[in-house]
């Protein structure tokens, strides 16, 4: 069993049916979270997952729309948490777990979930270069350093599960990391804040982040089968079918615009 569900696809400022955008990788082992906005607990619940179900949560940056739920989840681990359940495995960035150890702490004080956020199995990688790990049996995860913010370094990641592969940029303009962190893939789930059809002056991808062109582009060049366009403005909502043909344009595989709650299987 191996299936994606999109928990949100909205950018930094959620909007109708676009809360932040956070993913939801499950096979018969493995539970994986990727990214966790500040609606995350009511994300996961909207699909029927506890937070105790997930066996790994990486967290591609410290912006808030994909970090700030942390504390909620180490909350309701510590709450929650049935004893014999083992708590999730944490992947991140060496800089970005800093952050959230420290959002935390300022969140709870030195009570519940500081025991609960210390006793967290962790696997803490670098934010300027390439790493591979085993997350499971049969479960290849490989972490790419993307361009976005000096500030908040990102991580997109593949991930290899069975002859499927699955790569998402998280928060990225165009960087050379792109294409072949997603060379063959599945499905690339690509950010697309930005049109260029829409706003012609941010074609080259400005302000960190990308357009459906590019994300179109990337899908070309790594020759996947399958292109997801996430992480929309709130000022492209309803303009979902532009999005799709701009990418189309350089694309010939399928695209989709994926909206919170829908599943892939593979
Ligand atoms: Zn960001």
């Amino acid at each position: 069993m191996l299936e994606i569900t999109f928990l949100g696809t909205g950018a930094a400022l959620p909007m109708y049916r676009g809360s932040n955008s956070a993913y939801l990788i499950r096979t018969d082992t493995a539970c994986i979270l990727f990214d966790c906005g500040p609606a995350i607990l009511q994300q996961l619940d909207a699909v029927t997952v506890r937070p105790s179900e997930l066996s790994h949560v990486f967290i591609s940056h410290r912006h808030g729309d994909h970090a700030l739920g942390f504390p909620m989840l180490v909350l309701a681990w510590a709450l929650e948490q049935p004893p014999d359940q083992p708590l999730p495995t944490i992947v991140t960035s060496i800089l970005t777990w800093a952050s959230l150890e420290t959002v935390l702490k300022h969140s709870y004080g030195d009570d519940i979930a500081v025991k609960c956020l210390q006793a967290l199995p962790r696997i803490l990688l670098p934010h300027d270069v390439p790493a591979q790990l085993t997350l499971a049996d049969n479960i290849q995860m490989h972490t790419y350093p993307m361009n976005h913010s000096a500030f908040a370094p990102v991580l997109g990641a593949k991930f290899e599960i069975g002859a499927t592969i699955l790569a998402f940029t998280a928060d990225t303009m165009p960087c050379e990391t792109i294409v072949p962190m997603a060379k063959d893939a599945d499905l690339l789930i690509h950010e697309a804040n930005f049109s260029a059809i829409l706003q012609p002056e941010l074609a080259q991808g400005p302000y960190g982040h990308s357009t459906a062109q590019i994300a179109g582009r990337n899908a070309h060049a790594a020759q996947v089968k399958r292109l997801a366009l996430v992480h929309l403005g709130s000022h492209l909502q309803g303009k979902e079918d532009i999005m799709r043909e701009e990418a189309q344009r350089e694309f010939s595989g399928i695209v989709s615009v994926p909206v919170a709650g829908v599943t892939y299987a593979f």
